[in-house]
C-alpha cells in the first residue's frame, strides 16, 4: 500500500491524571469513579452523546442484577428513576428497559456535576508509546489535531482502540475468526388504522414475503404506542472504516426490508419513529491482558482473589455468520453460575500506564458475550477508574496497585464481590 510519512506540531491542550478514551457506559462509570477518588478526570467522545451503545446504538435496556453495581451504576439509574424513564426493579434477573434520549440527557449533568471534564466530538486518533508507557495522546475534533498528557489511560471505546493503536496485543473474534455479530436497533410508532401506510415505495429494497425470510427480529414495548425492533446484521467487522461503512448502508436496508414486511405482508400499523446514529457492536476487539478471563472459568465458577466485579448473565454468543436467531451454543449450555472477573482483566500486559473495561476486556469471546452486559460494563468501568486513580494517588504504575484497596472503594460503593451471595441466573 502506498505510505505518506505526516509531521506536525501538535498543541498539547490538556494535562489531566486520568483520561478516559470512549464515553459508553464502561467510560462514563470510569470517570465517575475515578473523579470521586479526588484525581483529575477527562473523558472524551467522538459522538455528540455519552451512552455508546446504550444511547447512540439505542441499546435501551439494562441485562444483568441492576443493584448491588457500585455507586456510579446507582447514580445512572436513580437519576433515570427520578425522570420516570427506566421499568422498576423486579428482580435480579430481569431486564430493565429505560428511555435512552433521557440517558443521553442525565450523563452529562451527571459527569460535569461529579467533576468530570468532558470533550465531545473528539475522537481518539493515536498514541504515542515509550517502553510501554503512553506518554502522548491525539485526538482529533472540531479544533483539529491535538495531544493529550495523562498519567493513567483507560481504554473504553469497546473496540480496543488505543491497545490498538499503540501496538499492543489485541484479540478479535473466536475460534471461527468472525465478531459476533452488530445488530440494528430502530424503533417505530403506531399510528391510527385510518393513518396507515406503507413507507417503502416499491424498487427500492429487497422485498421480503415470508417469514422465514426474515432475519432475526426482535420487537418490545418502547413506552407508549411505540417498538423498539433489533434485527441481526452479521459478518462485519468494526475495526476496519470500509466494513462498517458496508455494515451500516446493510443495516439499514434490512430495516426498510423488515419495516416493509411488517407494514404490507402483516399490516402492522408501524411508522418508522427514529434509527440510532450507529449500529449496535457487540463484540469489537479486546486488548490482552494480564490475563484472560476464558468460558472454562465463567462455567467453573472460578474466583479470583482480584476480583472487581461478578457476573451472572448467561453466554449469549449469537452466532456470528448467519442472520436468523442462532446461537454458538445449545440452550443447555449457555447458563454460567456467578463468576468473578478479576482486576488483572482490566491491565494490558504490554503496557504500563493502560487499562481497559466494557467491551475491551481482557476475556474470550465467550466470556465476553456474557460480560459484556451493561450492569457488568459499569462494573468493570468504575473498577478501572478505581485502580487508575489509586496508581495516581500513590505514585505507582497501575499494576502495582493493591487489589485489596480497589476492592475497599468498590465496596464501600456499593458493589457486591462476593459471588456467593449474587442470585444465579434463571
Ligand atoms: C444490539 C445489541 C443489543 C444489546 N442488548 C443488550 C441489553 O439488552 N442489555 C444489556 O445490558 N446489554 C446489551 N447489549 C450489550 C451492551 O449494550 C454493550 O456491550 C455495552 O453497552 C458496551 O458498553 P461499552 O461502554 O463497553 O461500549 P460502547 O457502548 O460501545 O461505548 C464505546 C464508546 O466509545 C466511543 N468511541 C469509540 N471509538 C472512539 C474513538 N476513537 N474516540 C472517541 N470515542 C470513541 C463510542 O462512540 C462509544 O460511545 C447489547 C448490545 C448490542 C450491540
Amino acid at each position: 500500500m502506498d505510505t505518506v510519512r505526516m509531521e506536525k506540531q501538535v498543541p498539547v491542550r490538556e494535562n489531566v491524571d486520568v483520561l478516559v478514551v470512549g464515553g459508553g457506559i464502561a467510560g462514563v462509570s470510569a470517570a465517575l469513579a475515578a473523579a470521586a477518588l479526588g484525581v483529575d478526570v477527562l473523558l472524551i467522545e467522538h459522538f455528540a452523546v455519552f451512552g455508546g451503545n446504550a444511547t447512540s446504538g439505542g441499546v435501551a435496556s439494562f441485562c444483568g442484577n441492576t443493584k448491588g453495581q457500585g455507586r456510579a451504576l446507582d447514580m445512572i439509574i436513580s437519576a433515570l428513576e427520578e425522570f420516570n424513564a427506566i421499568a422498576p426493579y423486579r428482580s435480579a434477573q430481569d431486564s430493565r428497559v429505560f428511555n435512552h434520549e433521557i440517558l443521553a440527557v442525565i450523563l452529562p449533568e451527571l459527569l460535569e456535576k461529579n467533576g468530570v471534564k468532558v470533550l465531545l466530538h473528539t475522537e481518539f486518533v493515536d498514541v504515542a508509546v515509550s517502553d510501554g508507557e503512553i506518554t502522548e495522546v491525539f485526538v482529533s475534533g472540531r479544533s483539529g489535531l491535538e495531544a493529550i498528557r495523562a498519567k493513567q489511560v483507560i481504554d473504553c471505546t469497546g473496540d480496543g482502540f488505543v491497545g490498538i493503536r499503540a501496538g499492543f496485543a489485541t484479540m478479535k473474534g473466536g475460534s471461527h475468526g468472525y465478531q459476533l455479530p452488530m445488530s440494528l436497533m430502530y424503533f417505530v410508532r403506531h399510528v391510527p388504522d385510518e393513518d396507515k401506510a406503507c413507507q417503502v415505495p416499491p424498487g427500492w429494497f429487497e422485498r421480503i414475503e415470508t417469514a422465514d425470510g426474515l432475519p432475526m427480529t426482535s420487537i418490545w414495548p418502547n413506552g407508549p404506542k411505540s417498538n423498539a425492533i433489533k434485527i441481526k446484521v452479521p459478518m462485519f467487522d468494526s475495526t476496519d472504516t470500509r466494513s462498517m461503512t458496508k455494515a451500516e448502508i446493510a443495516a439499514r436496508r434490512k430495516m426498510m426490508s423488515v419495516l416493509d414486511y411488517h407494514q404490507r405482508v402483516e399490516g402492522r400499523n408501524f411508522l418508522l419513529d427514529h434509527g440510532p446514529s450507529v449500529i449496535g457492536i457487540r463484540e469489537g476487539c479486546r486488548i490482552v491482558g494480564d490475563y484472560i478471563l476464558t468460558v472454562d472459568d465463567l462455567r467453573a465458577g472460578r474466583s479470583f482473589d482480584d476480583v472487581i466485579a461478578i457476573g451472572t448473565y448467561p453466554l449469549d454468543g449469537h452466532k456470528p455468520d448467519d442472520d436468523k436467531r442462532t446461537y454458538i451454543l445449545p440452550p443447555e449450555e449457555r447458563k454460567v453460575p456467578p463468576y468473578d472477573i478479576p482486576l488483572r482483566c482490566l491491565i494490558a500486559k504490554d503496557g504500563k500506564n493502560l487499562l481497559m473495561a466494557g467491551r475491551c476486556l481482557s476475556a474470550d469471546q465467550l466470556a465476553l458475550s456474557s460480560a459484556r452486559v451493561m450492569t457488568t460494563c459499569s462494573m468493570t468501568g468504575q473498577a478501572a477508574g478505581v485502580a487508575a486513580a489509586l496508581a495516581v494517588k500513590e505514585g505507582k504504575e497501575v499494576r502495582g496497585v493493591d487489589a485489596a484497596r480497589v476492592q475497599a472503594v468498590l465496596r464501600e460503593g456499593g458493589a457486591e464481590l462476593d459471588r456467593t451471595k449474587v442470585h444465579h441466573y434463571r
